[in-house]
């Protein structure tokens, strides 16, 4: 045993070594100081009443979200004319697809023409109809591809896919990345990556980091025990505080893509 000692040290402090200069290199690449940090947060399907109502009880926090609208053909009027007030407000609105159809399921058996054909033209035909300005789309069950991420970017500024896991958050995608395909994290309370605490740690870390945090979450609720997708509005309002009390901002998705708004151009 004593003979090995100096061999034992030898390798404990290259272990070390390696691990802390993998660590440094990867935050100090990710990591840019002319960014504000923030928050991306945004909502899936068909819930505007609700969006509507959480938008009106949140608004005193300067907040600001990305509502990623799917089966537009399903609403009524009133709740059209919501959509229209929330992008008003400064809220963008994106889209979800048409049918809700799980992309890769779709195109593997109909291929890429026919989905958009079908989900994706539609979709965009109608919002435009009614003055909403889609720019973003959010993947239905987070399931994509390259081959549909290429097809989308030509007709989106940035798509949103969804990332899972509990890891540490350096090791976590579930921030703005410079590209155009982001992942976000779940925020419904019932979501399998949920939980406040790991929510606190990537808040913190993002703060930290001056990194973008993207969480996506569907139906928002004052209740008590939520229901599967659902974002209770005690989560909202700490993710809005932790946002207001570090000087950090809300971005919508399309801020975030490529353009003369990019935080990463600047
Ligand atoms: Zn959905």
């Amino acid at each position: 045993m004593k003979k090995n000692l100096p061999l034992i040290i030898l390798l404990c402090t290259f272990f070390i070594f390696s691990f802390q200069s993998k660590k440094i290199v990867k935050s100090s690449k990710a990591d840019n100081p002319n960014v504000t940090a923030g928050v991306a947060l945004t909502f899936d399907d068909t819930f505007v009443n609700e969006w509507y109502d959480t938008d009106k009880q949140l608004r005193k926090y300067s907040w600001k979200a990305t509502f990623c609208v799917s089966e537009i053909n399903t609403l009524n009027s009133s709740e059209i004319a919501k959509l229209l007030a929330l992008q008003k407000e400064g809220n963008e609105i994106a889209g979800h697809g048409f049918n809700h159809y799980d992309a890769k399921k779709f195109v593997a058996q109909y291929g890429i023409d026919a989905y958009l054909n079908q989900e994706i033209d539609p979709m965009l035909a109608l919002m435009n109809f009614y003055s909403l300005n889609v720019t973003s789309f959010a993947y239905p069950f987070g399931f994509r591809n390259a081959i549909i991420d290429a097809a989308l970017l030509k007709k989106f500024k940035i798509i949103r896919a969804t990332t899972y896991g509990a890891e540490a958050p350096y090791e976590q995608n579930c921030y703005y990345n410079n590209t155009r395909v982001l992942y976000g994290i779940g925020m419904d309370t019932t979501h399998p990556s949920f939980s406040t605490a790991y929510l606190k740690k990537l808040l913190n870390y993002t703060r930290e980091h001056h990194k973008i945090l993207i969480l996506f979450g569907h139906k928002t609720v004052n209740k008590k025990a939520p229901a599967n997708y659902e974002t209770e509005m005690k989560t909202l309002k700490l993710i809005c505080n932790f946002v207001k009390q570090n000087n950090m901002k809300f971005y919508t998705l399309s801020e975030l893509s490529k353009s003369k708004s990019s935080p990463f151009l600047k």
